[in-house]
C-alpha cells in the first residue's frame, strides 16, 4: 500500500517549495517527469510511439484554488489536444478536475472539461478524467456521468481501493463508460477505503473481470505482475482479442515490461507528466515505492 507518511508529506507546501528550488532532485524527477514543457512532452511521446507505445498526456498540477489557475490549465490542455494528431496521433489526454477548477467552482470546471471534451472530438483525439482524493470523488463521478451522453468515448479512473466502487460502476445503467481500473494511490480513511495491500488486489482482480465482461475498451492502470497476469488470463477466457483492451503503465515505471506486453501483442499506453509543478505526483510515487524516496531524500540533501 502507498506510504501514508509520504502522502502527507505530498501536500506539505512548504516541503514542495524547497524540494522544487532543488536542483539536486532532478535525475529522479527526469525519471518520473517526461519535462518541464510541451515539446519536451511531445519527444518522449513519439519515442514511446516508435516503440509501439501510446501515450496520455497529463499536465501537472492539482487543487487549484483561483479559476485563472483553472483556465490556464485548461488553455495549455487546448493547446495539446490541437496539435495531437500532428504530433502523436492515438494519445489521449489526462485531467484531474481539482486542476480545472473543481474545488472552486464544480459548474466552471465543468465548463472547462467540456471545453477540452469539445476539442478533442474536433481534433480526433480522447480525454482521460482522473479520479483522485475522496473528498472530490463524488463530484468527479457526477461531472463524469454528466457529460457522458456527449462523450462516450471519454474514459474516467477508477480506484479499486474504493468501498463504493463496485456501486459506482453498477450505478451506469445506460451508457456503460469507458475506464481506467486503478488501485489508487491517495491517502483514505478505512471507513472508506479498502487499507490492506492484498485485499486491494484481490478486489482489483474481482473488478478487472467485471470491466472485461461489461465494460468497453478497458484499462487497466497497474505494474503488478499479479493483476497484469489476472487480466490477460481472464480475457483469453472470455474469449477476447488481446486489442480489445489495454494495459497503462506510468511514465518511468517497468520500461522493460512495456516492452514486452508490446511485443505480446497488447495494447499500451503510458501516462506522461510534465509541467513543472511535479511535487504531489513525484511524492504520490515515492509513496507508492518508498526505496525511491531513499534516493530522493539523499539527492535533496546532497548526498
Ligand atoms: C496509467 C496510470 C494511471 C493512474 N491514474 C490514477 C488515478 O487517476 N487515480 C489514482 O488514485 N491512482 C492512479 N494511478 C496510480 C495507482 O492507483 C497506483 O497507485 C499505482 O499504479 C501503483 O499500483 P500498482 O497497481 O502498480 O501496484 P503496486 O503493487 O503498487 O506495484 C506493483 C509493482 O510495480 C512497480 N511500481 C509501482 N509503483 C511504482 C513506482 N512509483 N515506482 C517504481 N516502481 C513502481 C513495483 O515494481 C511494484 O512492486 C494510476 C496508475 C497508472 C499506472
Amino acid at each position: 500500500m502507498p506510504n501514508r507518511l509520504l502522502l502527507h508529506v505530498a501536500e506539505n507546501k512548504k516541503l514542495e517549495a524547497i524540494a522544487t528550488r532543488n536542483r539536486l532532485t532532478r535525475p529522479i524527477v527526469d525519471r518520473y517527469v517526461a519535462g518541464r514543457g510541451l515539446d519536451e512532452a511531445w519527444t518522449a511521446t513519439k519515442a514511446l510511439n516508435r516503440a509501439g507505445i501510446d501515450v496520455s498526456l497529463d499536465l501537472l498540477g492539482e487543487s487549484v484554488h483561483h479559476l485563472a489557475q483553472s483556465k490556464a490549465a485548461t488553455q495549455e490542455y487546448l493547446g495539446a489536444i490541437e496539435n495531437i494528431r500532428n504530433q502523436a496521433p492515438g494519445s489521449t489526454v489526462s485531467v484531474k478536475l481539482s486542476q480545472l477548477g473543481i474545488m472552486i467552482d464544480p459548474q466552471e470546471c465543468a465548463n472547462n472539461l467540456k471545453a477540452l471534451l469539445t476539442a478533442a472530438t474536433t481534433h480526433g483525439a480522447t480525454v482521460e478524467v482522473d479520479m483522485e482524493h475522496s473528498s472530490v470523488g463524488r463530484e468527479t463521478l457526477a461531472i463524469y456521468k454528466s457529460i457522458l451522453p456527449d462523450h462516450p468515448n471519454s474514459r474516467l479512473a477508477i480506484q479499486a481501493n474504493m468501498r463504493q466502487t463496485p456501486e459506482d460502476l453498477l450505478s451506469f445503467t445506460d451508457i456503460k463508460p469507458r475506464i481506467r481500473l486503478v488501485k489508487g494511490a491517495f491517502d483514505e480513511s478505512s471507513s472508506d477505503a479498502l487499507c490492506d495491500a492484498d485485499e486491494v488486489t484481490e478486489q482489483y482482480k474481482y473488478l478487472s473481470r467485471w470491466a472485461l465482461q461489461h465494460l468497453p475498451d478497458p484499462a487497466f492502470g497497474t505494474h503488478d505482475d499479479t493483476c497484469i497476469g489476472v487480466v490477460k488470463e481472464t480475457a483469453a477466457e472470455l474469449g477476447l482479442d488481446k486489442r480489445d483492451f489495454e494495459f497503462q503503465m506510468l511514465y518511468g515505471v517497468r520500461r522493460k515490461l512495456q516492452d514486452e506486453l508490446v511485443r505480446d501483442g497488447y495494447r499500451v499506453r503510458v501516462y506522461l507528466p510534465y509541467g513543472t509543478q511535479w511535487y504531489p505526483y513525484l511524492m504520490r510515487r515515492m509513496a507508492e515505492k518508498p526505496a525511491n524516496l531513499l534516493l530522493f531524500l539523499r539527492s535533496l540533501i546532497g548526498g
